[in-house]
C-alpha cells in the first residue's frame, strides 16, 4: 500500500538498500549521499519526517512492531525516518556499526557513560575535559555508586596506575578543551582491553574529518554535533557511535527509554551540515595554521596540536590528520590582559561556542570552566590568561588583522 507515495515499508524496503550501499563508497560521498533514502516521490533533498508516532495498517501488524518481528517505524523517540538518515550517515563515515542521535552533546556523552556503568563500577578519566563532561565525572556519576580517578590524560602511567578490578570506562577527549592536550587513543584503547574495560572518546575537537577513535580501537565513540557538525552554530545535538553488540545490550535500551533522541528538523539541518563537513573544517585548518605565525611574532605560549612547538606534536600528527580549528593562547598580563585582547577585537565574537563559521574568542577562565575548582583548573593549564580561540570560514587575513590590532590594543 503506498499512501502519498510512501509507507513504513517502502522507506524501510529503500533504506535497507540504501545502508548496504555506503560501505563500497569513499568517505566524501558518503559525507554527501550516505545513509539516505526516497520515498516514492523521488524528492532530490531529505524529506522532514516531523511526527511523533506511526500508524500501523492493523492491530496484528501492530503487535508484530512490538514483538521486533516486523520492520518498520513505530515511535520518535526511538526511531524517525529523518534522523535515521543522519544516524546512517554519521556510522557510515566513522566506521561505526551504530549512530544513535541524541538532543545534545551532552545528552550523548551521558548516554554513552550512564547506558553501561552500574553502581559498583569505576571510571577512569582525563582531566581536562569539557567543563560538563568533568561534572559527570567529579559529581554527577558518584552520585548514583559509580567511583571515579582523574588523571592527566597525557600520562600513560597516570591511567595505568589508577585502574581497579572494577574499572568499566577509560573516558577522555582529544585534543582536550580548551588546554589542547592530547591522549594516545591506540595506547588507551588497548590498556582498557586488556583490563576488561571500554574506552570512550569524546571526539568533538577532532571532529570526525580528522580522527577516527573507531579505527584506533575505541569502543565507543561520543560528539556534540553543536559544534563543527552543524557548523553555523545553529543547531543543539549529539551522537553516539559504536558497535552493534554494544548498541543492543547497552544503548538503545538507554536511548529508548530514557528519551534523549534528537528533533527530526535537527537532524536535517546535521544532514546539510555533513555535505560540506570536510570544506569546512579543511578551510578553518588551513586559516589555523596561517594565523599561527603572526600570532607567535606576538605571544610566546601558542598551542596548536600538529604545530612542530607543540609539546605532544608528533602524538598528534600520529592519530590526526590535521590540527583541527582550534588555538589556544596565553596572554602574559592574565585576566586583565585576555580581557583588554577580547574587548578590542573588531570581527572575531566574544561567545563560547566553537565551530562555527564565525571565528570566537572565548576565556575559559571566567567562562567555561569557572566550575571547576581554581586549583584544579591551574593544574590543568587553564590560566587566567589563555585564550581558547575557534577559527571561523571568514577571510585568514581578515582574522590575522583583527588578532594584531587587538593583541597591539591589549599592549602586546
Ligand atoms: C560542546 C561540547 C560538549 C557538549 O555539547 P553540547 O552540544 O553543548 O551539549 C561536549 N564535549 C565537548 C568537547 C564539547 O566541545
Amino acid at each position: 500500500m503506498v499512501q502519498n507515495g510512501l509507507t513504513a515499508d517502502t522507506t524501510d524496503a529503500t533504506l535497507r538498500a540504501m545502508t548496504k550501499t555506503p560501505q563500497q563508497w569513499r568517505e566524501q560521498t558518503q559525507r554527501v549521499r550516505g545513509g539516505s533514502f526516497r520515498t516514492d516521490l523521488g524528492e532530490m533533498g531529505e524529506p522532514i519526517f516531523m511526527t511523533a508516532a506511526f500508524a500501523y495498517d492493523s492491530a496484528e501488524e501492530a503487535e508484530a512492531r512490538f514483538l521486533g518481528e516486523s520492520e518498520g517505524y513505530m515511535y520518535s523517540r526511538q526511531e524517525n525516518p529523518t534522523v535515521r538518515m543522519l544516524e546512517n550517515r554519521m556510522a557510515a563515515m566513522e566506521g561505526a556499526d551504530v549512530a544513535r542521535a541524541t538532543g545534545t552533546g551532552m545528552a550523548a556523552m551521558t548516554a554513552a557513560l550512564m547506558a553501561q556503568l552500574a553502581a559498583g563500577d569505576h571510571v577512569v578519566g582525563a582531566r581536562a575535559l569539557f567543563g560538563s563532561c568533568r561534572y559527570l565525572l567529579d559529581s554527577f556519576l558518584p552520585r548514583f555508586g559509580v567511583e571515579t580517578t582523574i588523571v592527566d590524560g597525557r600520562d600513560l602511567a597516570a591511567w595505568k596506575a589508577a585502574i581497579r578490578p572494577n574499572t568499566k570506562v577509560l573516558f577522555l577527549e582529544t585534543p582536550a578543551n580548551p588546554t589542547l592536550d592530547i591522549c594516545d587513543i591506540r595506547a588507551l584503547a588497548d590498556l582498557a582491553h586488556e583490563n576488561g574495560a571500554r574506552l570512550v572518546v569524546d571526539n568533538v575537537f577532532a571532529t570526525p574529518l580528522l580522527q577516527k577513535p573507531i579505527d584506533l580501537g575505541a569502543d565507543v565513540v561520543a560528539y556534540s554535533t553543536t559544534k563543527h557538525i552543524d557548523g553555523q552554530g545553529r543547531t543543539l545535538g549529539g551522537m553516539v557511535l559504536c558497535d552493534a553488540e554494544f548498541d543492543e545490550e547497552f544503548l538503545y535500551p538507554y536511548y529508548r527509554h530514557t528519551g534523549c533522541a534528537m528533533a527530526p528538523f535537527t537532524a536535517w539541518v546535521l544532514l546539510k551540515s555533513l555535505e560540506t563537513l570536510s570544506l569546512r573544517v579543511n578551510a578553518m585548518c588551513d586559516s589555523a595554521e596561517a594565523l599561527l605565525a603572526p600570532l607567535k611574532a606576538k605571544v610566546d605560549d601558542v598551542r596548536y596540536p600538529t604545530d612542530p612547538g607543540f609539546a605532544q606534536s608528533a602524538l598528534a600528527a600520529k592519530q590526526m590528520s590535521r590540527g583541527g580549528s582550534m588555538i589556544s593562547f596565553v596572554l602574559p598580563g592574565g585576566q586583565a590582559q585576555a580581557f583588554d585582547f577580547m574587548n578590542a577585537l573588531k570581527l572575531i565574537d566574544i561567545s563560547n561556542n566553537l565551530g562555527d563559521s564565525r571565528s570566537i574568542a572565548t576565556h575559559p577562565w571566567t567562562t567555561t570552566h569557572k566550575a571547576v575548582d581554581p586549583e584544579e583548573r591551574l593544574a590543568l593549564g587553564i590560566t587566567d590568561g589563555l585564550i581558547r580561540f575557534s577559527v571561523g570560514l571568514e577571510d585568514p587575513d581578515d582574522l590575522r588583522d583583527d588578532l594584531v590590532q587587538a593583541l597591539d590594543a591589549a599592549g602586546l
